[in-house]
């Protein structure tokens, strides 16, 4: 009979032979309660055994891999305190010597008798072959080819033979196993079938077996996330009614006849990409990603604009009161000396646009509210104060969401659900994120993405200052510009365990430039304890240009727009990821000058001195955005999903881009064939099992793009 996952998961590993108590509660404490569980733990690397060297014949002074049974085991200390331990091991055509200095623990875990691997250089030393430090795995008596390595715990008492002698129990107790997807799939993209894949992962007797089941379940978890999410997608358009907008009126073509440049090419195609979701029935559910200063307003304008030619409303919201006053400033702007035709009165009026946060006086709420279910108000630019039940529109149309990674799917939600009919939905970040990411992390919206800067803007020269000299540059570059009638930002060093400390820093900060580097100059301090009215008032005198230097955290991070602001200094910036550097570095290079950003930074680890090169190398979100994929993997990406099974385990969203590709064709394919997965019962119970029902954990990951935003 041939076995399903979900069955397989049924089964407790006590059932093995071997699992007791004892190894039970070891194995629950690294997640395996089920023989599946054991199953889909597969082996961190692999042990070829054809490479293996005797130790008679190991060439001198190169790597060699040697299997051999430990024969004496000797410990001391030398007069400096250090531990050497000291394993004679013999394989029958001579002895090795292998030397650890400070491990005192290999005494404990390479006893008399063991068989163990080690590989190393090997060296004549006092008339002997030894290795110094070499990288040791005990196989206990494991035999094959091919040793599979597992991923072992001391603390939870497993070996990797142990877990190795389980698995091919539990292999061999199996059968065979169903394969839930079906052949001529596997066919078209020359893969093996399940039961080959998982002998091949776990106990595979050649390099080309084990490349070809790993392929397989790559392509298994690649496609099951994939399904969940279109399914999904499916699922919202199917489900919803929406508003097929007419598009093609004539107030969007007036407002961009309006603007002061033309439309970039980027721009017009992603309009148009959106035009035509407004245009179709089903509700619109949108990513449009665009780096900082790419010109996405004009993008979500257009959008509210059609919404409310057709007679319906648009609300944008926002993350920050801060963020959404000048987003309402700015559209008045954009909008100022644009009519409507209004039959209902004299012919034309203005698009009324309106602001709802929570700085908005009751009184002045109670009117709003009125106006908005009235149908007066066209658009409105608010805070989480849109979401507030007493808040109802006449209709809404279309909705935009900015900066997404601020808000969660739950509000999504909640802003969907302000219309009895579901309008349509824009999501606007300004982190970009690799495309195969977007695909996983994204995958029930469709994606649009700015990919080009509109003209005219000057690069920004970014300097990585390491240590007093550059920093005295970067001081003097500061007050140079201020001189010149620019002003400049320093962002204060980021502390995440507590703000309130982060404050105090913040307020050192001032206190040392006030007196120091920047003296003389119009300071203002600027941190997220600070009362509204009192950011507000920064933030006003600074636009206005009666400051020089803004001392902030990165409240500013997001969205404010001062064009005069030419040079940025960011403290301790080894503290900060990548995107929220390239962020930061976002709020100067708005005008034609050119601008300046020096990052203060020790580099300390190797790591963050990538982190820093790549800034100073790049100024495009989306390199910087594969950059740091690279740097930090993709379990930084899955971040907010490691709750339960549902990781990725084999599966690398760089190594694998085209599967995840692949997988995402497929999984239209499948899902629009047949909605409810009907005739592929085995693949939907695994997803549900393995994702969870109704896919809930990608439903209730609440910040998606979070994981970019911690280094
Ligand atoms: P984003 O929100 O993508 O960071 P904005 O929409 O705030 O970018 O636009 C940044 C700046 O670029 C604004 O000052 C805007 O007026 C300007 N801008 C937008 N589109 C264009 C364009 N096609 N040509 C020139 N300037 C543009
Ligand atoms: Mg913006």
């Amino acid at each position: 009979m041939s076995r399903r996952l979900t069955r397989l998961a049924e089964i407790p590993v006590t059932e093995l032979a071997g699992v007791g108590p004892k190894k039970a509660e070891g194995l629950a404490s690294v997640g395996i309660t089920t023989v599946l569980d054991l199953l889909m733990h597969y082996p961190r690397r692999y042990l070829d055994r054809t490479n293996e060297a005797r130790i008679g014949d190991a060439p001198l002074g190169e790597e060699s891999m040697v299997l051999g049974i430990v024969r004496k085991v000797q410990s001391r200390r030398t007069r400096n305190r250090r531990t050497i331990v000291q394993i004679d091991v013999s394989d029958g055509s001579g002895y090795l010597r292998c030397t650890f200095f400070n491990q005192p623990w290999r005494e404990r875990q390479l006893t008399e008798g063991a068989n163990a691997v080690f590989y190393g250089k090997v060296e004549m030393f006092q008339g002997r072959k030894q290795m110094t430090n070499p990288v040791v795995d005990l196989i206990g008596d494991r035999t094959g080819r091919i040793v599979p390595i597992y991923p072992q715990s001391d603390k939870a008492q497993l070996t990797t033979w142990e877990i190795g002698g389980w698995v091919e129990e539990a292999l061999r107790r199996a059968g065979t196993f169903e394969d839930p997807v079906p052949e001529a799939l596997l066919d078209r993209f020359d893969l093996v079938d399940r039961d080959k894949a998982m002998h091949g992962i776990h106990l595979p007797e050649s390099a080309a077996q084990h490349a070809a089941a790993r392929r397989r379940l790559v392509f298994d978890e690649l496609l099951r996330i994939q399904v969940a999410l279109v399914r999904r997608k499916r699922d919202l358009e199917q489900t919803s009614v929406g508003i097929a907008h007419v598009v093609g009126g004539a107030l969007v073509p007036e407002f961009h006849a309006h603007l002061p440049f033309p439309l970039t090419g980027a721009q017009r195609r992603t309009i148009a990409e959106i035009d035509a979701d407004l245009a179709r029935p089903t509700p619109m559910h949108r990513l449009l990603q665009g780096d900082v200063g790419a010109g996405k307003t004009i993008v979500a304008v257009s959008a509210l604009l059609t919404a409310v030619q057709g007679g319906h409303q648009g609300a944008l919201m926002a993350p920050t009161e801060v963020l959404a006053e000048q987003h309402h400033a700015g559209i008045r702007t954009l909008l100022d000396g644009l009519t409507l035709k209004d039959d209902n009165l004299f012919g034309e009026r203005p698009v009324r646009v309106e602001l709802l946060t929570n700085r908005t006086t009751a009184s002045m709420r109670t009117k709003l509210a009125a106006a908005l279910l009235a149908g007066e108000v066209d658009i409105v630019v608010g805070t989480h104060a849109l979401l507030e039940d007493k808040v109802a529109f006449h209709s809404l149309g279309v909705a935009v969401i900015d900066e997404q990674h601020r808000f969660g799917v739950e509000q999504r939600a909640a802003l969907r659900s302000k219309g009895e009919i579901v309008p349509d939905v824009l999501v606007m970040t300004a982190t970009p994120i690799p495309r195969t990411a977007a695909m996983t992390v994204y995958g029930d919206l469709d994606v649009s993405v700015l990919d080009e800067l509109p003209p005219g803007r000057t690069p920004i020269t970014t300097t990585w200052a390491r240590g007093p000299l550059d920093e005295a540059a970067a001081w003097a570059r500061v007050r140079d510009e201020i001189a010149a009638g620019h002003q400049a930002y320093v962002v204060c060093p980021l502390i995440e365990e507590s703000d309130k400390l982060e404050v105090r820093s913040a307020e050192e900060t001032f206190a040392e430039l006030q007196g120091g580097e920047l003296a003389g100059l119009r300071l203002a301090l600027l941190h997220g304890r600070m009362k509204s009215a009192e950011k507000e008032q920064a933030m006003e005198a600074f636009r206005g240009g009666r400051l020089d230097v803004l001392v902030a955290t990165t409240v500013i991070e997001v969205g404010v727009d001062v064009a005069n602001a030419t040079v940025m200094v960011i403290l301790d910036a080894d503290r900060f990821g990548i995107a929220q550097l390239h962020q930061l570095r976002g709020r100067v290079g708005r005008g034609a000058a050119v601008s300046w950003c020096f990052l203060l930074a020790k580099g300390e680890t190797p790591e963050s001195e990538a982190r820093l090169s790549a800034l100073e190398r790049s100024t495009d979100g989306f390199e910087l955005a594969e950059i740091d994929l690279d740097l930090r993997g993709e379990g930084t990406i899955m971040g907010a999903r490691q709750k339960g099974r549902n990781d990725l385990r084999l599966a690398s969203l760089r190594r694998d881009r085209d599967w995840v590709a692949r997988a995402r064709e497929v999984a239209f394919e499948l899902v629009d064939a047949d909605p409810t997965m009907a005739s592929h019962p085995a693949l939907a119970e695994e997803i549900d099992l393995l994702l969870g029902p109704d896919d809930e954990d990608l439903a209730e990951a609440p910040d998606r793009t979070d994981y970019l935003f911690k280094s």
